[in-house]
């Protein structure tokens, strides 16, 4: 998680603006356009929680469902302080377009409540989560929307999630993925994101001649998805020179001792900065440090003009987080010869093995390790390919190509039905 350097552009904003372009080029009609901008439902709730000094306190919660077209919404449930409406909604409108471009049979949604968990006590945590679970119970089901995990929240809060809505319809372990692996959670899941980067970039690496093996690389975030990253680059060859998380981090010109820094800031949570082998940077210093790989993997808004899209020194931006990249940011990468490779490509790893644990669940069949790494390698190169073949075809940067085939996905579908 870090909270470092954004821009006041929110993810709706940024999301908006990029939907406008692939819809421009697609020729969308302007109804169409509408339909898939707009919400299918979106619900705000209060979430009363009894706090441990025995006071109540109330936090603001959103669940948003974009899009359900193409099978019932999915996306995950992020804890922060900054998730207010406008924000969930743009992230719900990204997941539309995840669940499309990696051709899974979901729609898209994506939810928030307003709260610092850092600041919860574990039974606090619960309490957030049973509340929440609670008011948007009517909304949920394995056919009508599935949360999973996203930032500050983690397998424990979806097994607290799967407790409470399974107590008003009875044990239903696919209305939730990102469980425990006890509680029918997917083997695989809690890395799933990251892995699914790490395939992206292999197949680019092929494409592009542009060796793992040696390359420099800098990650930004050093939770679930950045720390994973870091772990399988270097289990094949990457030097990880630089990484930080919301206190700030580490630069390493010989790489870093990364087994070791995930299990001191992954594992056991503690700042990346309090980790020796390295020299302590600032999350500022982090963007001019010259890398092939740029892992931007915390929260959105982070690359932009005002601050580093100028400074930033390397040969691709992997867009490990949502939204990372503001729109006028982009554009000036573009010019700089730096290649973009989008969010909802790049990081939909996580969302195709929930549904692996959804088909799972469904079936009552749990998959091998093996299976589900293998299966995820192939759609992660199938939405790859697809996206470099029109980038090679139209000559257009990587996440418009990307762009217009989720909305043509999309549209289909909406048309099919009669929309
Ligand atoms: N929160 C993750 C994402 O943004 C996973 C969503 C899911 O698995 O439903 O893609």
């Amino acid at each position: 998680m870090s909270g470092q350097q954004r821009t006041t552009m929110s993810a709706g904003a940024i999301t908006k603006s990029q939907f406008d372009l692939a819809a421009d080029l697609l020729e969308l009609e302007p109804y169409m356009r509408r339909l898939l901008r707009m919400p299918f439902r979106s619900v705000a709730v209060e979430v009363p929680v009894r706090m441990d000094d025995g006071s109540i306190e109330i936090f603001r919660g959103y669940r948003v469902q974009h899009n359900g077209a193409r099978g019932p919404c999915k996306g995950g449930i992020r804890f922060h302080p900054e998730a207010d409406e406008e924000e969930v909604l743009g992230l719900a409108t990204t997941m539309t377009w995840k669940t499309a471009l990696v051709d899974i049979p979901f729609g898209g949604a994506k939810g928030g409540v307003q709260v610092d968990p850092r600041k919860l006590s574990r039974r606090e945590l619960e309490g957030v989560t049973r509340s929440f679970t609670r008011r948007i119970s009517i909304v949920l089901g394995p056919y009508r929307d599935i949360p999973a995990p996203d930032m500050g929240t983690n397998a424990q809060v979806m097994a607290w999630l799967l407790d409470e809505y399974s107590a008003r319809a009875g044990y239903t372990p696919a209305v939730v993925t990102g469980k425990p692996v006890s509680l029918g959670g997917s083997l695989g899941r809690e890395e799933a994101t990251g892995r699914g980067c790490v395939y992206c970039m292999q197949e680019y690496s092929e494409d592009f001649g542009l060796p793992i093996k040696d390359s420099r690389v800098v990650i930004q975030g050093f939770g679930n998805v950045g720390a994973h990253v870091a772990l399988f680059l270097h289990e094949l060859g990457a030097k990880v020179v630089a990484a930080t998380d919301v206190d700030g981090g580490l630069l390493n010109e010989n790489g870093l001792d990364v087994p070791e820094l995930f299990a001191h800031a992954y594992r056991e949570r503690k700042p990346v900065a309090e980790f020796r082998g390295g020299q302590t940077i600032t999350n500022e210093e982090l963007w001019k440090i010259p890398c092939d790989w740029l892992v931007p993997a915390a929260l959105g808004g982070v690359i932009n003009r005002e601050t580093n899209a100028r400074i930033i020194d390397c040969k691709v931006v992997v867009e490990a987080a949502n939204s990372p990249t503001t729109p006028s940011a982009d554009r000036i990468l573009e010019e700089r010869g730096i290649t973009v490779l989008p969010d909802f490509l790049v990081n939909a790893g996580g969302v195709v093995v929930s549904y692996f644990e959804w088909v799972q669940n469904l079936q009552q069949h749990p998959w091998s390790l093996e299976r589900v790494n293998s299966e995820l390698r192939e759609k992660m190169r199938r939405a790859y390919r697809q996206v470099r073949d029109l980038v090679k075809e139209r000559n257009i940067a990587w996440r418009t190509a990307a762009y217009m085939i989720a909305l043509s996905r999309v549209a289909e579908a909406e048309r099919l039905r009669g929309n």
